[in-house]
């Protein structure tokens, strides 16, 4: 099948449906296209495998409920500048394409799925992942970052009686955080019980796995072993832009992100923009920055429509609010760093469910409506 779109969109997260949906109300004809067939607020699914019954299904939403403009559940697979093609086969010729086809974590898939692209599949995925963290006596976290860390502070909290090991290579946790952020982390965590083990590199020890021994973890740099009946290593993120490589090799720089200049345009075409995860505009990657883009993508299209001037992307001021449990975490605000619960409840309170959904001109399903 072909299909003919003005502007394509590849992904719906929170850059690609901030796009679309600015793009639809004002009445360009855009296609959207995602793997998936719901978009998930990602902030919340940390909570929703450690106390599924607080915000069940609410982070999900299909795509058909709330998207204006057409929606097409595929996986691109190439594209060149005038034409995107599908796994199934099928093309989607286009005059602009927008790429915003995020990142993935592919050894977390509880972060982003990497094989349940329906929204029944993936309220299970996030409910069996529940219940073998609930069985679990012990816990290994490998990565200090913001998820490896909020990850271990939300188990503990869910969980206090579980032994949790918080284990990462750098010296300090939250790496691209301020000093006072990451002290004060790795208080509130240790306050939890979380056995936080900095400058270490733990690996899989595969001869311990041959050996039928079961998961054990070997320090690469101390040599001590851990074993845990769970492991989450929340490293590695990679943007999702194989899809490039075929006809666009050049567009990609060596960390696989698309070049692109401020105007969010890929570098060397005049019709193809790129924004959020897979793109390296920014340094940091927030879902925050990935819709603060996306809804400025949307003005330039539309104002380059119609022959006005265009403004450059400047990154705004960048407020990153870390969870370390139900009850504690550390807010880095472009004025200084704080615990006030009151900021750390900015995101506790629903994980910006209510406020993305408002966002992109809807609501949040009702926590019965699906299963
Ligand atoms: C656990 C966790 C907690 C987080 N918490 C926060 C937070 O509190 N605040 C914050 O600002 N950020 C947070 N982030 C980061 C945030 O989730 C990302 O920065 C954000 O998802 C990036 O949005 P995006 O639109 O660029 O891409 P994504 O959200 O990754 O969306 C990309 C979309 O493209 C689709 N796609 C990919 N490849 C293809 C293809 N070939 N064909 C079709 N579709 C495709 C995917 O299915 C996906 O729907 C968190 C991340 C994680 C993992």
């Amino acid at each position: 099948m072909q299909k003919q779109t003005d502007v394509l969109i590849i992904g719906g997260g929170f850059s690609g449906i901030t796009t679309a949906q600015k793009l639809a109300k004002k009445g360009v004809n855009i296609t959207l296209v995602d793997r998936k067939d719901y978009f998930e607020v990602t902030f919340a699914v940390l909570r929703n495998v450690t106390a599924p019954e607080a915000l069940g299904n609410q982070s999900r939403k299909l795509y058909r409920d709330f998207v204006g403009g057409d929606f097409v559940q595929g996986t691109i697979e190439s594209m060149n500048n005038k034409e995107a093609k599908l796994a199934n086969g099928d093309v989607i010729c286009f005059k602009q394409a927008v790429i915003a086809s995020g990142s993935r974590y592919p050894s977390l898939p509880l972060a982003k799925s990497n094989s349940q692209f329906d929204y029944v599949g993936r309220n299970q995925e996030m409910l069996d992942e529940h219940a073998s963290l609930a069985a679990a006596n012990s816990v290994l976290v490998i990565g200090g970052g913001g998820v490896g860390v909020e990850l271990a502070g939300e188990i503990a909290s869910a969980f206090p009686n579980k032994e949790i090991t918080l284990a990462h290579s750098g010296d300090a946790l939250l790496d691209s955080m301020k000093p006072k952020a990451q002290r004060k982390a790795l208080e509130q965590l240790t306050a939890k019980g979380v056995k936080v083990k900095l400058n270490r590199r733990f690996t899989l020890n595969i001869k311990s796995e041959q050996k039928n021994e079961g998961g054990q973890y070997r320090c690469l740099n101390t040599n001590e072993t851990i074993k845990a009946d769970r492991v989450y290593t929340c490293v590695g993120m990679v943007p999702n832009t194989e899809f490039l490589r075929a006809q666009m090799l050049d567009v990609l720089d060596d960390k696989g992100l698309i070049k692109v200049d401020s105007f969010m345009k890929v570098k060397g075409f005049d019709n193809l923009y790129a924004l959020g995860d897979c793109a390296d505009l920014d340094d940091h990657k927030h879902g925050y920055l990935a819709s603060v883009q996306g809804g400025m993508l949307a003005d330039s299209i539309l104002r380059k429509a119609q022959g006005k001037k265009i403004k450059p992307y400047k990154t705004p001021p960048v407020a990153i609010i870390t969870p370390t449990g139900t009850d504690s975490g550390v807010a880095q605000m472009p004025f200084g760093v704080f615990t006030a619960k009151f900021l750390i409840n900015l995101k506790q309170k629903d994980f910006g469910i209510s406020n993305m959904y408002k966002m992109f001109g809807s609501e949040p399903d009702k926590l019965t409506e699906r299963a």
